[in-house]
């Protein structure tokens, strides 16, 4: 499911405001979520999910806790983390999930349970926020640039760029 633009501009605004609390207006990037889980007395643990290799991440409400599983690349456990941190700020009526994510940026996003689709769009707000994002985007102008200093995925980065309309300067 597609969120609407003014649920679109509400998650960016709690995203950015969580930002600011944590990092007290000085929001460097990339982006250190450890702080974010430690404001938030969240713990994080690394799980291979029974062996089940198509499970990513998990969120538990009552033991507040992420799991990510451990064989993943670096930008990936970050994106997981942050979309899980998503699910724990912006989902409080779910006690437990687990985020199947064979590669999120390939799944049909219309397919998408909206909850997932906010908790994406959560995390690629709080690591890529637009105030940082459009200051590098002046200087650096590429996707793949922007993807390495904001150590995000390329993937994750060229549809943030795009949803936020930044144009390569040619
Ligand atoms: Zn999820």
């Amino acid at each position: 499911m597609r969120l609407s633009d003014d649920r679109k501009e509400e998650i960016e605004y709690i995203a950015g405001s969580i930002l600011q609390d944590v990092f007290n207006s000085e929001i460097k990037v990339p982006i250190d979520l450890v702080r974010i889980l430690q404001a938030n007395e969240l713990k994080l643990t690394m799980g291979d999910f029974g062996g089940n290799t198509s499970i990513a991440g998990a969120f538990q409400r009552s033991e507040k806790t992420i799991a990510i599983a451990s064989n993943m690349p670096y930008q990936r456990s970050v994106f997981t983390i942050a979309h899980e941190l998503g699910h724990f700020f912006l989902h409080r009526d779910y006690n437990y999930e687990i985020f199947y994510r064979r590669d999120a940026d390939l799944i049909d996003i219309d397919k998408l349970n909206p909850i997932e689709t906010e908790a994406n769009h959560f995390a690629a707000c709080l690591l890529m926020p637009r105030e940082p994002l459009n200051y590098y985007w002046r200087l650096i102008n590429n996707v793949d640039g922007m993807a390495n200093y904001f150590r995000v995925s390329k993937s994750a980065m060229y549809w943030r760029t795009k949803n936020l309309k930044l144009e390569t300067v040619k």
